[in-house]
C-alpha cells in the first residue's frame, strides 16, 4: 500500500495549492457512473442503513440495485455531515431512491433537509417487514430491491 506524502523519504514538498487540493478532493466523488446512455444525470440511492435488521436489509437491498446496474449506492452520512460535493451531486441527480427500514423515514427525511426530494421510497415497514423479524437474508434483500427497481421504472 502506498505511504502517504508524509511518510515518503523525499525533499520535495507537495503541491498544496488551493486548485490542485480542490481537484484532489472533489474528483473521487464526482466519478458516479452514469445508469442509462440517454440520460446525462446518474440514479442515487440513498438506504437509511439502520443499526437494526431493517437497517442491514435496506443497506443490502442498495448494494445489490448497484450491483444491477439500477442506479448507484450514495452516502446518506454524507447528507447528515453537511458535506458539500455529495450534497451537490446529490441535487445533480436524475433520480434519488430512498429506502428506509421503518416509519420513522430517516433516509427520506434526511434528503429533504438538503433540499432534495425523492423520485421514489420504499417504506420497509409498510412491505409487512418489522424491525427485529426481518433478518439479512437474501429474500428479504430480493423483495426489497425489486420494489425499489419498480417505484424507479415507474418514476413513483
Ligand atoms: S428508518 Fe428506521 S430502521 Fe432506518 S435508520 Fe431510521 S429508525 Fe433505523
Amino acid at each position: 500500500m502506498e505511504s502517504c506524502w508524509a511518510d515518503r523519504k523525499t525533499t520535495k514538498s507537495p503541491d498544496l495549492t488551493h486548485a490542485t487540493l480542490a481537484k484532489t478532493i472533489t474528483q473521487p466523488f464526482l466519478e458516479i457512473p452514469m445508469t442509462c446512455a440517454c440520460s446525462t444525470a446518474p440514479t442515487l440511492i440513498f438506504p437509511c442503513s439502520g443499526g437494526s435488521d431493517c437497517g442491514a436489509v435496506s443497506d443490502q437491498a442498495a448494494r445489490k440495485l448497484t450491483k444491477d446496474g439500477v442506479g448507484k449506492m450514495y452516502c446518506l452520512a454524507g447528507l447528515g455531515g453537511d458535506v458539500a460535493p455529495i450534497i451537490a451531486n446529490t441535487k445533480a441527480a436524475g433520480k434519488v431512491l430512498a429506502i428506509d427500514g421503518c416509519n420513522l423515514d430517516c433516509a427520506k427525511k434526511t434528503l429533504e433537509r438538503v433540499g432534495v426530494a425523492v423520485t421514489a421510497h420504499v417504506r420497509m415497514s409498510d412491505l409487512g417487514m418489522e424491525k427485529g423479524k426481518t433478518p439479512a437474508n437474501e429474500a428479504n434483500i430480493v423483495t426489497v430491491a425489486a420494489k425499489g427497481a419498480a417505484l424507479l421504472a415507474a418514476g413513483a
